[in-house]
């Protein structure tokens, strides 16, 4: 009977260290979901800079069209979703989470800038 409470409470033990390490594994993945989420939209967002970059560079070889007005909108609306999905947009935070959904005045105007151009 003593031999058997003594295999419980080792077991228990190893059982107990088991989800100690699980526990660990689970932070350190989160984390590593948390900066693959960031870098992703940290390069969604240069892409969209750079696409803009480009537009910009197009349009000054042509006058303002229907399609350019469209392209902008489209771009500021992919800001504002990314904003939305609770990320910054603006530049000195850019692609980093927006603790607690806080809103940004930054942000705010990096996505309204320039409307109505
Ligand atoms: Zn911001």
């Amino acid at each position: 009977m003593a031999m058997d409470k003594r295999s419980l409470y080792d077991g228990l033990n190893e059982f107990e260290a088991d989800l100690q390490k699980l526990s660990e594994n689970l932070v350190e993945m989160k984390g590593s979901l948390q900066e693959l989420v960031e870098k992703n939209t940290t390069l969604e967002l240069e892409n969209q800079r750079l696409r803009e970059r480009i537009h910009e560079l197009s349009r000054q070889n042509s006058a303002h069209s229907e399609k350019d007005k469209q392209e902008l909108s489209q771009s500021r609306m992919n800001l504002e979703k990314i904003y939305e999905e609770g990320f910054h947009v603006c530049y000195d935070l850019y692609g980093s989470r927006r603790e607690h959904d806080e809103p940004c005045a930054f942000c705010l105007e990096v996505i309204y800038r320039d409307s109505g151009k």
